[in-house]
């Protein structure tokens, strides 16, 4: 289903389904919900967020008071509500913005993203302080934990061969390992 420029110059609110007005922050024109004060931004646009520190400014000086209308519209609320994306009308997916920032927004791979109000200024406040290369860090560490885990297994299990006076060269702890276990067991019992 391939929307034509005309659909694409007026786009709905996922959430309100009132039509949205353009707006310009930074240098990067997005969609705006005068209702709820969510925003649609396109998948070029954003990525131009996440790299350049003067958008990102230009964000963070938009922030917009809560409207008091806000918990009356039923949006928000702690309520899990997937949303169409406002060009193709497909759900949208549910991320949880660089997997820690805690921030979920909706995303549709082909358009672009949808924030509820104050997420994207919470995800450039996120950027700011380093989220991104601490979730990059995470994932590694994640990743080294598991690895360290292996070791450390390996590593009582000598030290028990240790113990009980079994003295077992680097090569052996490495190759014979099971040989190991297989003895220990039959010490033990
Ligand atoms: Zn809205
Ligand atoms: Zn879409």
């Amino acid at each position: 289903m391939q929307a034509t420029a005309a659909e694409l110059s007026v786009l709905k609110c996922p959430r309100c389904h009132v039509d949205m007005s353009s707006v310009t922050i930074g240098a990067e024109a997005m969609r705006e919900c005068e209702r709820c004060a969510g925003l649609w931004v396109e998948a070029g646009a954003f990525e131009k967020i996440c790299a350049d520190r003067e958008q990102q400014s230009a964000v963070l000086g938009t922030a917009v008071p809560a409207p008091a209308q806000q918990t009356a519209s039923g949006v928000g609320a702690g309520q899990i509500q997937y949303a169409p994306c406002p060009q193709c009308g497909q759900l949208m997916n549910r991320i949880n913005f660089a997997r820690c920032s805690g921030v979920i927004v909706d995303f549709c791979k082909g358009h672009g993203t949808w924030f509820d109000r104050d997420e994207l200024r919470e995800i450039v406040e996120f950027i700011r302080g380093g989220g991104l290369e601490t979730s990059r860090q995470k994932e590694k560490i994640e990743i080294e934990s598991e690895r360290e885990n292996l070791r450390i297994d390996q590593i009582v299990a000598s030290k028990r061969a240790d113990s009980l006076g079994l003295n077992f060269s680097d090569d052996d702890r490495a190759g014979g390992l099971s040989a190991a276990r297989g003895l220990l067991k039959f010490l033990i019992d």
